[in-house]
């Protein structure tokens, strides 16, 4: 039997491949295309010729998308482009995990237990994959989001995602270093992309920019993410963990502490890594404020594995006793 995340994966398959032939674009963008058409159940190209366009459009009626949960679009979108971005490989465009996002998500619904409406950010949202996911654990809160990329076809993606899932994300195609018109965030969320950032002129705005040459992107886009955000807001970072130990880890290690308080650190499994350099953890800090107090004990661990059920189920009663001890929850 196919599972429901198979059928409409299966059907966003089968109906990219035929938009990719005949608007002779990449896999990916035929994703899009047709993540469009299955918003609005129809076919949305007048490039495409009439008997493919009957086809299609029985596949969009057929698949009736309001029986999938948010869920399972999510997941069945994310195998479509996942198999879209194997064909280009652009390592710092790449889409967040699912186990790391299921994991931040978990994390953030702990952080905003007490929360009846928030606003969320991502300024990294690529294809809003980590950004759904989180919005998909925090039900019965009213929540408004924001999302940045400087990606045209990542941002589609996220339009489209959103759509799809009916997560009414406000999104910008931007450079996310330039000044965003967005409220201001009691959660950003952030998959930071890794690297340098070229344009020297706008890094020079930063207290985090570089002595010397290009600055840390990484670190520009933590400092941007604070400025965003509201006094005594969250913030998670997923973030390499090589972090605290490049050359420029001082002047950031100064700037946090004027800034915000480390509320916690999370190492995510090696096995979830090509190697060690591509290690990443959860980095979460609260930007200070005047109720905000640092915690005794940061919360700190090494995550197991996900797929060891029993080490994940102490290190869940680990984190439950943190903020019980912490935060009194
Ligand atoms: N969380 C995302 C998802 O689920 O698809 C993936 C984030 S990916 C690791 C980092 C993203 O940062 C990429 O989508 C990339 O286009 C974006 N990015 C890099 N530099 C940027 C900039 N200066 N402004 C806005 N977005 C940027």
């Amino acid at each position: 039997m196919t599972t429901p995340v198979e059928r409409l994966f299966t059907l966003f398959d089968e109906t990219a491949t035929i938009l990719q032939e005949e608007l002779q674009c990449t896999y990916l963008e035929a994703v899009a295309e047709t993540g469009e058409n299955v918003f609005h159940g129809d076919v949305l190209q007048e490039e495409v010729s009439e008997l493919n366009a009957k086809r299609l459009k029985k596949e969009y009626k057929e698949i009736q998308l309001d029986r999938f949960t948010n869920e399972e679009i999510r997941k069945a979108f994310q195998l479509a482009v996942l198999k879209g971005m194997k064909e280009h490989t652009q390592p710092h465009h790449q889409m967040t995990p699912d186990a790391v996002g299921l994991f931040m998500s978990y994390i953030v619904s702990k952080f905003t237990g007490k929360y009846l409406a928030l606003t969320i950010l991502d300024p990294a949202v690529g294809t809003a994959n980590l950004l759904t996911t989180v919005l998909n654990h925090l039900p019965g809160k009213q929540v408004k989001s924001y999302g940045a990329d400087v990606d045209d076809l990542l941002i589609r993606l996220a339009y489209v995602n959103a759509n799809l899932q009916k997560q009414p994300i406000q999104l910008f195609n931007q450079d996310s270093l330039q000044p965003l018109f967005v409220e201001l965030a009691d959660v950003v969320i952030c998959d930071l992309p890794v690297g340098y950032y070229p344009n020297d002129a706008n890094a020079s705005r930063f207290v985090l920019k570089a002595e010397n040459g290009h600055s840390y992107a990484h670190h520009l886009f933590i400092e941007q993410s604070l400025y965003y955000t509201k006094e005594g807001g969250y913030l998670f970072f997923l973030i390499p963990n090589s972090l605290f130990s490049s050359d420029q880890s001082a002047q950031l290690h100064t700037f946090l502490k004027e800034q915000a308080v480390i509320q916690g650190l999370l190492q995510l499994p090696m096995s979830m890594f090509k190697n060690e350099q591509a290690a990443k953890s959860i980095f979460i800090l609260q930007k200070k404020g005047a109720n905000v107090k640092a915690p005794k004990k940061a919360l700190l661990a090494e995550l197991p594995r996900f797929s060891n059920k029993q080490a994940m189920q102490v290190m869940m009663r680990k984190i439950d006793e943190w903020f019980a001890t912490e935060k009194h929850e």
